[in-house]
């Protein structure tokens, strides 16, 4: 039998078996410095992570205010540099008030934590985002997942049920894994119809959809319609950190309630300046969103036209589902040594049997950075039949 002392190692050597065995190992790709490899994989939609100006805001806030925050909001780490990028991040997103978290995981963690518990009803896409599913686990709350998209499914299992306790709809905007968006407005509607909330984390929408970048709920649905929307700073917004908008009694409720928003150090006063300078590009060149844009429907058009499986996406996220992991792996590694770097996503984080090449496009790719791209794609496409 086995000692106690035993276990531990049996249980991490199982588990990496189980994960071998499916070609399902993950591993960290090691970027040096002078990595020369075209980023299809990055979140950086805006090309705005590079930009001098986010660089030196960061720089010359460190400076002035230290590298970092030195304490939780609640205790002396809300600095008025964090009040200020609250406001412009309401102002943008059409709401009365935001709060700022460190990252996005724990916006919606702390989020659904505040919210929630074991006798809140929580229904949630079935492609949500892992910290969504994570957020109503840390709230004990049960979650439902509803068919993806699909109003009619989400109206059933809200007709079921219990008329008291309170209902949270939970939905990606923009799905990170497939870049399709979700129906706001007619989410909005059987929200309403329903009398449940709805709660919207547009990580991927904020920056880059709406008519000012404001995402795929911004100004155009109010708190009326959405009155919990979430966005993430280290996306088309190049920096880092999340936040939550809403009205005052949301907000308040977070700070007083939401652990992973008290129990954690304020984002570095230099990550909050560098989204400020971030917010002023997105407000001062449009053409950025416009450029963007260009590069995507010029990748749909020709990847159609070489036979590729494109997913139904207007965003800068463009999968290509191929299946089997080892095709995946396959691909991603040939792109690899044509030197551009694609995300090669497998289960759990997709669907088994639907691993994928996740290319994400951004303004900062030049029309050499897509026809690489495209003809790497074509040579995958080539060595596969042959
Ligand atoms: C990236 C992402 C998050 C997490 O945001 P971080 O700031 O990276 O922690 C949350 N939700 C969605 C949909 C995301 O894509």
């Amino acid at each position: 039998m086995l000692s106690r002392a035993d276990l531990w190692p049996k249980r991490l050597s199982n588990a990496a078996a189980q994960r071998q065995a499916g070609g399902g190992w993950r591993q960290r790709s090691l970027l040096s410095e002078d990595d020369a490899c075209i980023d299809f994989a990055g979140n950086d939609y805006l090309g705005l992570a590079d930009d001098p100006r986010l660089v030196e805001a960061q720089a010359a806030a460190a400076r002035r205010f230290g590298a970092g925050a030195k304490a939780s909001h609640l205790v002396s780490g809300h600095l008025d540099i964090h009040e200020r990028l609250e406001r412009r991040l309401a102002a943008l997103t059409g709401r009365p008030r935001a709060l700022l978290f460190s990252t996005g995981y724990m916006a919606n963690l702390g989020t659904l934590q505040a919210l929630c518990d074991r006798h809140t009803s929580v229904f949630q896409d079935r492609l949500n985002h892992a910290s969504l599913i994570d957020g109503a686990r840390l709230a004990g709350a049960p979650s439902r997942r509803f068919h993806h998209r699909d109003l009619t499914n989400l109206e059933r299992l809200l007709a079921r049920a219990p008329n008291d306790a309170p209902a949270l709809v939970v939905s990606d905007g923009v799905f990170s894994m497939d870049g399709d968006t979700a129906d706001i407005a007619g989410l909005a509607s059987t929200c309403r119809h329903q009398g449940a909330w709805l709660m919207i984390d547009d990580a991927h929408g904020l920056g880059v959809l709406g008519a000012h970048g404001d995402g795929c709920v911004g100004r155009a649905h109010g708190v009326d319609e959405v009155p919990i929307l979430v966005g993430t700073l280290g996306k088309a917004l190049g920096s880092a950190g999340a936040f939550v908008a809403g009205d005052a009694a949301l907000i308040d409720h977070l700070i007083q309630f939401a652990r992973p928003y008290i129990y954690t150090t304020a984002q570095p006063p230099g990550v909050a300046a560098a989204t400020l300078a971030a917010l002023d590009i997105l407000e001062d060149e449009p053409e950025r969103r416009i450029q963007l844009f260009e590069r995507i429907a010029r990748f749909r058009r020709e990847a159609a036209t070489l036979g590729l499986p494109l997913a139904d996406s207007r965003t800068p996220i463009q999968p290509i589902v191929l299946g089997a992991n080892a095709r995946v792996m396959r691909w991603a590694e040939r792109l690899a040594r044509a030197g551009l770097r694609v995300g090669a996503i497998r289960a759990p984080t997709v669907p088994r049997g639907q691993a994928r090449l996740r290319i994400t496009l951004s303004a900062a790719h030049d029309d050499d950075a897509l026809n690489a791209l495209l003809d790497g794609l074509a040579a995958c496409q080539r060595e596969e039949v042959t």
